[in-house]
């Protein structure tokens, strides 16, 4: 038989690998990793915070004294020992929680994909913030959801929106920390109401709380799972305290939840590294984070707060911002005129870069909005890149 091997193969991809596209983030991030540019666009974590030495002396304990188990195959479920530091640590902070209801993942990103495969059919209604964190929009996507986007206003979502908008939907997804992208948090009476409208309508809440801990003052505010065990899924990651590159978070929630679960994650890859689990447990297991989570608080209110005295300083008159009580994202409102996406050329030619935000949007995008990262950008830069953004966005006005 003749086969011609240079004929290209016209891909027949799937229905569902078609509703899949790239993140704009991503797309953007591409561009502005070139060192000359001033790039609040990535949502990195600051490389300085990464303990490295740690890691080194832990990785090497587990290796040298465990080396056969880290490097076998393990549990679907996860690495025993360190579930129950999971269960705990999330136990201290008010609900019991026990290591049957914790399942480990490769990244709470993957907790994403996971439960839009097992909660949402073609066509399902999901409840999301607006605006919301891209990744999860990206993920629940494939599997096709109905997006039903809350209102919010300067302190996160509105509650009382959900008992009409919530009849017959499959999950409320939630960031009531810090919210990436806008940096909100949401209030001790509004979690409780939350909760309870959720509860109502026998919506399971999804609590995606990757920036928890990095709260500037004053202790975490009460998470979701406690108020609610029965009705709470929580999704908790060490991206944003330990290392995002180790790739590993959990997932806790009731137990009939967790067990299906468990199933779509043993299909997806069997189980999350054991050596990384047992790395990330040596290193945790004695306390590590309780002396090193403020350092990273320190740094991160520090750089905030540069960034907040910046648009003070050089942002025109008609631009808004949030002011964040935590985490690593400022949420900036332009004059409604301006759509932010046609500003980053712009800025990129300045060498200066961003998230527009209209991504963040499941429905009815706002392009007159934008997210900026302080995190990682050193604090002389912080200000000459707001500077010049300023600049641009004066022009316009
Ligand atoms: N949720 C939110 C809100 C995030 O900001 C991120 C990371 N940008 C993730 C989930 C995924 O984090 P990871 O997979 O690194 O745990």
């Amino acid at each position: 038989m003749n086969i011609d091997k240079h004929a290209p193969i016209e891909w027949r991809f799937s229905r569902r690998a078609q509703k899949l596209e790239s993140s704009a983030i991503r797309e953007i991030l591409k561009v502005t990793m070139r060192p000359e540019i001033i790039s609040f666009a990535g949502g990195l974590p600051s490389p300085e915070t990464f303990p490295v030495d740690h890691l080194r002396a832990a990785y090497d304990k587990v290796l040298t004294t465990q080396g056969k188990v880290a490097l076998q195959y393990g549990p679907s479920d996860g690495y025993a020992p360190l579930r129950e530091w999971v269960a705990a640590s999330l136990s201290k902070e008010g609900a019991r929680i026990v290591p049957e209801q914790v399942l480990m993942v490769s990244g709470s990103q993957q907790a994403l994909d996971l439960l839009g495969k097992v909660l949402i059919d073609e066509g399902s209604k999901v409840l999301v913030e607006t605006p919301s964190y891209l990744g999860a929009l990206q993920a629940f996507s494939v599997y096709g959801p109905q997006f039903e986007s809350l209102p919010t206003d300067d302190g996160g979502l509105l509650p009382e929106s959900i008992a009409e908008i919530g009849q017959g939907a499959r999950l409320l997804y939630a960031l009531p920390n810090f919210q990436n992208p806008t940096g909100r948090t949401l209030s001790v009476e509004r979690r409780h109401a939350l909760v309870e409208a959720c509860a109502r309508l026998r919506v399971p809440l999804i609590e995606d709380d990757p920036y928890g801990a990095l709260c500037y003052r004053g202790e975490p505010l009460p998470k979701l799972l406690g108020m609610n065990p029965e009705g709470v899924i929580h999704m908790g990651s060490f991206s944003k305290v330990l290392t995002p590159g180790i790739r590993l978070g959990y997932l806790v929630g009731p137990q009939p939840l967790i067990r299906k679960l468990e199933q779509a994650k043993q299909a997806a890859d069997l189980h999350t590294a054991q050596i990384t689990q047992m790395v990330v447990y040596e290193a945790v297991k004695d306390g590590f984070l309780d002396g090193h989570i403020p350092t990273i608080r320190k740094l991160y209110a520090d750089q905030c707060q540069v960034m907040l005295s910046a648009l003070e300083e050089f942002f025109p008159a008609g631009t808004r911002w949030t002011r964040p009580e935590g985490g690593m994202f400022i949420w900036v409102r332009l004059p409604e005129h301006i759509d932010s996406m046609k500003l980053l050329d712009e800025a990129v030619a300045e060498l200066v870069a961003f998230v527009p935000g209209a991504p963040f949007y499941a429905n009815d995008p706002q392009h007159n909005t934008l997210r900026l990262s302080f995190v990682t950008v050193p604090p002389e830069k912080i200000r000459e890149g707001v500077a010049k953004l300023a600049k641009l966005i004066a022009a316009k006005l």
